[in-house]
């Protein structure tokens, strides 16, 4: 993992710049359309003032034509070319600039210090206020529109990078997963079939006293055996994949078979070495299962609980009924998993990145092996630590069967069970 680490913050580094791009990009955005609405705004308003300003024109042109004409200052009437003039009534002038301008109102008294006073004082030329706050609500409702986009444009491009980047996390991390375990099954095979060649030269090139060659032909069996697990394990997990993984379902008392399969791996793996205990409920537990497939899955874990604890060992492997499951769980008090590695361990090549962990041979099926199995009984299976250093426990949930018939168990007893 520590050779894909520069690979894996590269991507980071360039994912949070490009976030960080976009998410400028789209402020930046947001401000331009603020700053337009802005404009907008106040062009409207230059646009009404304008109208304001024609209103008071045209009023003013009406007082100069009568100031012009009239002979007699007290006089309300004057005489234009042979026309005789007449000031109109504030009322009239007030409904002909409300005709020709309908947002410019007369006021007897200013509402703003913007408002225009007629040209002889008789009033003040307003706006009227509810274009004013049409356009102010236009305005806002503009700004919150570009805010609003501009989140959906960054939600909806953020979303997509985190799902590429995901994906390409995934894929990294197969790849990784895929080229540690290359290494690890190469080392797997090379080291029992050196300590193989070594043994068979020493068998044919020396005498050796019948003590030491029973001593070589354990040691033989156990190179043996690890090779056999690794490609029983292989094949396995070929046929997994392929689903051609044949299972032979059979009405299986547990607690015989467990016992059975906890006591040969205690065997092979050194007697005693596990520091094994054996937690069975006393009433007769039965399942739906293949022994032999739901026996490698017991051995994969107990192997486990071997390799990833130092001595002294204490495992155990516990077998009870909980309601219509059957419950086996094998714990140990080893190195432990760490909240993140924990569902993890599952995945196909996976291997804790820990040097203490990773200085043991494996090659990161072995779980894999044990979900696809226990989810093919109907099952499922759960990793739990307390943490780095506090052990760990793998709980294997099966649904419970009756206790079968006499006859029915008989004639499963007789039937095929090989996978
Ligand atoms: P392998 O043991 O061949 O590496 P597994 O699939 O059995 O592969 O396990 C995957 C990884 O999970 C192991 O490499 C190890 O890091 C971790 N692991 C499995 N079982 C245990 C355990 N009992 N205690 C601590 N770590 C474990």
């Amino acid at each position: 993992m520590a050779n894909h680490a520069p690979t894996f913050s590269l991507q980071r580094v360039i994912f949070l710049s490009v976030s960080l791009v976009l998410c400028v990009q789209v402020g930046w955005w947001i401000n331009v359309q603020i700053r337009e609405s802005g404009r907008l705004l106040e062009a409207r308003v230059e646009a009404l003032n304008a109208n304001r300003a024609e209103a008071w024109q045209m009023d003013s042109l009406s007082v100069l034509a009568f100031l012009h004409a009239r002979p007699d200052p007290s006089s309300r009437t004057g005489v234009v070319e042979g026309r005789i003039v007449t000031l109109p009534s504030l009322q009239q002038r007030r409904e002909a600039i409300h005709r020709m301008y309908p947002h410019v109102v007369v006021v007897l008294t200013p509402t703003t210090p913007s408002d225009l006073p007629l040209l002889d004082g008789a009033a003040f030329l307003a706006l009227r206020p509810e274009p004013l706050v049409e356009l102010k609500n236009q305005r806002w409702h503009s700004v919150f529109r570009a805010a609003s986009e501009g989140a959906f444009m960054v939600f909806a491009v953020l979303s997509g990078f985190v799902v590429l980047y995901r994906k390409l996390a995934e894929e990294l991390d197969l790849k990784l997963r895929q080229r540690n375990f290359t290494s690890a099954v190469t080392h797997e095979l090379k080291t029992p079939i050196a300590s193989l060649r070594v043994w068979t030269e020493t068998l044919f090139t020396r005498s050796l006293a019948d003590e030491q060659r029973l001593r070589i032909r354990g040691l033989m069996e156990k190179d043996l055996d690890r090779l056999q697990e690794l490609v029983g394990n292989l094949l396995d997990v070929a046929r997994a994949e392929s689903g051609s993984l044949v299972l032979h379902l059979a009405p299986l008392e547990l607690k015989p078979w467990l016992q059975g399969i906890c006591e040969a791996m205690d065997q092979r793996l050194g007697p005693g070495a596990l520091g094994l205990q054996l937690e069975f409920a006393t009433e007769p537990l039965w399942a739906n299962a293949d022994p032999k497939a739901l026996g490698t899955v017991i051995e994969n874990l107990l192997s486990n609980a071997y390799k990833y604890a130092a001595e002294p060992r204490q495992t155990t492997v516990t077998l009870d009924g909980d309601g219509d499951d059957v419950l086996i769980v094998v714990s140990d008090l080893g190195h432990g998993l760490s909240p993140k590695d924990l569902p993890r361990v599952f995945h196909r090549f996976f291997r804790v990145g820990d040097e203490m962990t990773r200085q043991v041979a494996g090659t990161g099926l072995g779980l894999f092996l044990v979900k696809e199995i226990v989810t093919r009984h109907g099952g499922d299976v759960r990793a739990s630590s307390r943490g780095h250093g506090l052990g760990s426990a793998f709980t294997i949930r099966l649904p419970r069967l009756a206790e079968p018939s006499n006859e029915s168990s008989n004639a499963s007893a007789e039937g095929p069970a090989d996978a």
